[in-house]
């Protein structure tokens, strides 16, 4: 990822994007168009979550080989710790560097069911993400992605100490964090400052920023609400209005308003020197497309070719 920032060829600011595995064959087919048309933007590098508790751990493997084989995209994989043993992730881990994937974001991963529930560690597991950036690290030659917070991870005490853990994972190796979505950017300057204030070197690494251009307002609330956040007062009253007071949201108006938002922010991001921006999809390609070329962003008729996953030399 770091490389693929730093080679990006397009004059533009680097984009990246987040999918989903699909569900079943009818999702499957949806995520592949999508992936097609994200092709022809050449994003920075595509990352696919890791369904809580490791539900889609397969899936993430095979759909993330799949892209690292037959795309010019480069594939990140998300891989979480909760419910897995340390010899269960350095299998998977070993699974991911067999498909090609040499790009995985590292993560604890939240209580199944309730993410705002009790944290309990796997046995014979890990209890920090820190300790899984080590164990990948130590596998092979992967560049690590952690998670980082603008307003701080929920159960963090207080933002310093906060701040000094996502210093300790990027002591531990990671290369670089992609934030939790947030919608003031304020939050996300913030974060920046501190985190350079705290660890100059570990600061220097690329902190990207997560969007999610708004299509239905509640869907963004739930998401907002999981993560143990709110929408600020100003987003939400701008949703507000354009869903308005009839009983069912005006759906449109509302996506018109989250793509003028996500637009906004990103415009603010890239004048403030965001390393790259990156979109939560949803596997629709259509909001953030339209978010991309209202900035200016380009669509080729052909995708051009980009960096492609080599297989990690793994000691299992
Ligand atoms: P950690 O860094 O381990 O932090 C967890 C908590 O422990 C924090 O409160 C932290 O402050 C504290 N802490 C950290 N280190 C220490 C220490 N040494 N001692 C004491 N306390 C400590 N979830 C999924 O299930 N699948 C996904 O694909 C997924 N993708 C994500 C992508 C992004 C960009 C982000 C931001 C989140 C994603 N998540 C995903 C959610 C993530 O798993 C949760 O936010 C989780 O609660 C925190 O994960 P973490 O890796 O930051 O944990």
């Amino acid at each position: 990822v770091v490389e693929s920032l730093r080679t990006h060829s397009t004059k533009q600011v680097p984009f990246s994007v987040e999918f989903n595995p699909p569900r079943d064959a009818d999702g499957e087919a949806r995520l592949w168009r999508t992936v097609r048309q994200f092709e022809r933007m050449h994003p920075a590098f595509v990352s696919m979550t890791y369904g809580a508790g490791g539900s889609t751990k397969d899936r993430t493997a095979r759909i993330t080989g799949q892209l690292a084989q037959q795309t010019t995209l480069l594939p990140v994989a998300h891989l979480t710790a909760i419910g897995h043993s340390v010899a269960e992730l350095r299998a998977l881990v070993g699974s991911y560097a067999d498909c090609g994937i040499r790009n995985i974001l590292v993560l604890r991963g939240d209580p199944p069911g309730d993410p705002l529930g009790d944290w309990h560690s796997h046995p014979a597991g890990v209890t920090y993400a820190e300790e899984l950036v080590r164990i990948v690290r130590e596998l092979g030659d992967f560049n690590v992605g952690v998670a980082s917070f603008p307003q701080g991870h929920h159960r963090s005490p207080d933002l310093e100490t906060d701040t000094a853990f996502l210093a300790a994972k990027l002591r531990a190796g990671a290369d670089y964090s992609i934030t939790q979505m947030f919608f003031d950017i304020e939050h996300y300057l913030r974060l920046r400052d501190r985190i350079t204030a705290h660890d100059p070197v570990e600061g220097a690494k690329p902190i990207i920023p997560e969007l999610m251009p708004i299509t239905s307002l509640r869907t963004v609330r739930r998401a907002v609400e999981l993560s143990g956040r709110e929408l600020p007062a100003a987003v939400l009253d701008r949703l507000r209005k354009a869903a308005g007071d009839g009983p069912q949201e005006n759906r449109e108006a509302v996506r018109t308003a989250g793509i003028e938002i996500a637009t906004e922010m990103a415009q603010r991001l890239i004048d403030e020197g965001a390393p790259c921006l990156h979109f939560i999809t949803l596997n629709f390609a259509k909001a953030t497309t339209q978010v991309l070329t209202d900035l200016g962003y380009e669509v080729t008729a052909a995708p051009r070719p980009a960096p492609r996953s080599r297989s990690a030399a793994v000691g299992r």
